[in-house]
């Protein structure tokens, strides 16, 4: 696992080993002591473009049709915040709602891959939080607004091997240490070299970008004070809480 880290004013990535990281200086390595660094974000997206509705499990829960192609939006990447980062219950919602995903990183700037050639454009995987004000966004004829808040894009904690074979990982969420989500991705009904074919012939794709690839069944409320963890198998745990204020 590679994780991005502060420390003294400099900003660095490292290998993740047990309480140690790693920090690979060219002639020799660097140790330190996970609990000295500051975890940052793994990537400071240009944009993070999420997919909704893409796992059958949910498609159900809600009743609705599988879609034919991948819809998605974009949150803005004034959203994201670290991997501890405590998620802000927005003043103008009272209905705020936790979507876990498995989120893909881009690793080179890149436009019109095709499916087969969408693996040498991942720098890997971590977990993803599309926290989302429900009310407002039945309330907006578009997501913006609901999807956009500061804070509603916890990321992290970690970048896992791009070499993961994805494509049946278990992924659970649960609020105050009580399972709400636990599916597979074996239910994604676009899988990820798809949804990297279908938005890079729309859109060129920075390194660093985010596609988060939809939420499961399950999806349910946020209170202030709850914890909210996300867990993807061999990918990470994503931990955050909810507060009044920052
Ligand atoms: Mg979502």
């Amino acid at each position: 696992m590679i994780g991005r880290f502060k420390y003294d004013n400099e900003t660095f990535y490292g290998e993740v080993k047990g309480n140690r990281v790693i920090v690979d200086r060219g002639l020799y390595n660097d140790t330190f002591l996970l609990i000295d660094l500051q975890l940052l974000p793994p990537v400071q997206p240009s944009k993070l473009i999420c997919v909704g509705l893409n796992y059958k499990d949910h498609a159900r829960e809600l009743g609705m049709e599988i879609p034919d192609e991948p819809i998605f939006f974009l949150k803005p990447p004034s959203a994201v915040i670290s991997p501890l980062g405590k998620i802000v219950y927005p003043e103008m919602s009272k209905h705020v709602d936790y979507e876990g995903e498995l989120a893909v990183i881009i690793g080179k700037r890149c436009k019109n891959i095709s499916r087969d050639d969408a693996g040498s454009v991942i720098m890997g995987y971590t977990c993803f939080n599309d926290v989302t004000a429900r009310d407002i966004q039945k309330k907006d004829v578009q997501w913006t607004r609901s999807k956009s808040f500061d804070t509603f894009a916890p990321l992290g904690p970690y970048i896992a091997d791009p070499m993961l074979d994805v494509s049946n990982l278990a992924i659970r969420t649960s609020v105050n240490g009580e399972l709400r989500q636990d599916s597979s991705t074996s239910n994604l009904i676009f899988n990820i070299p798809y949804l990297i074919e279908f938005i890079s012939s729309i859109m060129t794709l920075e390194r660093g970008d985010i596609i988060s690839t939809g939420t499961p069944a399950g999806v349910g409320e946020l209170s202030v004070g709850d914890e909210v963890e996300v867990e993807i198998e061999n990918v990470g745990l994503l931990k955050n809480t909810v507060v009044a204020k920052n």
